[in-house]
């Protein structure tokens, strides 16, 4: 059942701003996630504060310098259909794409697919876990086939965005505004491990809310695509991903971004897959040697060590596809 709600829906920033600065006050963008979380007494009830009538948070716009500036209402389906990422930014496209189900792209939005809260099902379940104030992780010794291979320090959440690798891939940063602040900070360090913060998924501050993300002109020679696995063909979550952008000069890689979903709390830098691609030409061999600099120092539970593999492979996929 849904707690006691009380709904505001102002429409000007500065408005939405001063409605979030009240205590337990929250964003409410498509609702798609929220929602689900209120039924599931993971978030209690309070003050939602619409975005959805905030214009300056809705555009996609060119930026002076040659990027892209894609507001946080912008829906998945805005995102996955829109021409010019499709062209410049491939990997994103086909992040949003893979999202969910159409109804869900199309009331879901890209400030809300960053901010969604993790589905382990101990968390979203009737489970007093860790991540809830509790005293232990109920996926360590349980049915962990879902959850991560990297960066479990404690709590084994897997980060659900299809969204974020792509982005941090291809070098996003996020515009993010309260009351009195605003900030510019990399995707890259948006995100918040169980090691740093059990209780929290990334540094947003209480009131503030993400007001757009800006992408970075596309370099000549980039070349960008995500490839996620799921259980089913639509409707479902990653059990792995790949958000892969490769720069290549003269036929070398002269840079490389891989990003995985799907294996830790938050989207998972494969650093070691990337150097060894640096310098490189792409062919089998160098291919295999990445993927296997990617999973070195995998840590899998009991149940999930098939992931391991299933980076590998995609890996090997779409680094060579890039290729
Ligand atoms: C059945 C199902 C399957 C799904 N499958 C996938 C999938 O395969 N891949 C995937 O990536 N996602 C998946 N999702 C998640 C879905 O994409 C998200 O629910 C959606 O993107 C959230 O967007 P929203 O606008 O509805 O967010 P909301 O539900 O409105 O908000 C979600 C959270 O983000 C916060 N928030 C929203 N906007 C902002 C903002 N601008 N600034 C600060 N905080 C904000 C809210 O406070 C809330 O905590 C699935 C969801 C469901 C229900």
């Amino acid at each position: 059942m849904l707690p006691q709600i009380y709904y505001q829906r102002p429409t000007t920033a500065r408005n939405a701003l001063k409605f979030l600065a009240a205590p337990g006050a929250q964003a409410c963008a498509g609702g798609t996630d929220l929602l689900g979380c209120l039924r599931e007494e993971i978030l209690p009830g309070g003050t939602l504060v619409s975005l959805s009538r905030l214009k300056e948070l809705q555009e996609i716009s060119e930026l002076p310098e040659g990027g892209l500036r894609i507001g946080a209402l912008t829906t998945l389906a805005e995102i996955a259909s829109h021409a010019g990422i499709r062209q410049r930014y491939a990997a994103l496209s086909q992040g949003a794409a893979s999202a969910a189900s159409p109804q869900l792209r199309n009331q879901g939005t890209l400030g809300g697919n960053l901010c969604q809260r993790p589905r382990c099902w101990y968390f979203r379940g009737g489970f007093h876990c860790l991540r809830k104030g509790g005293n232990q992780c109920y996926a360590v010794a349980g049915e962990n086939e879902y959850h991560a291979i990297w960066g479990g320090a404690g709590c084994y959440i897997v980060h659900p965005s299809d969204t974020a690798s792509p982005l941090i891939a291809l070098k996003a940063r996020m515009q993010i505004v309260g009351a009195k602040t605003e900030r510019t900070i990399d995707l890259d360090s948006f995100f918040v491990g169980p090691a740093t913060d059990l209780t929290r998924e990334n540094v947003l501050k209480p009131g503030e809310i993400m007001a757009a993300i800006l992408i970075p002109p596309s370099p000549k020679g980039l070349r960008s695509t995500y490839r996620k696995v799921q259980c089913r063909g639509a409707w479902d979550f990653a059990l792995a991903g790949a958000a892969v952008a490769l720069q290549l000069t003269e036929g070398k890689v002269s840079q490389a971004r891989i990003v995985l979903s799907g294996v830790a709390p938050v989207p998972w830098r494969a650093a070691e897959a990337e150097k060894a691609l640096i310098g490189k030409a792409i062919d089998a061999a160098t291919t295999r040697e990445a993927a296997l600099a990617a999973i070195k120092n995998a840590e899998p539970l009991e149940k999930n060590a098939y992931k391991v593999e299933l980076v590998r492979g995609i890996l090997e996929e779409t680094i060579l596809g890039l290729g």
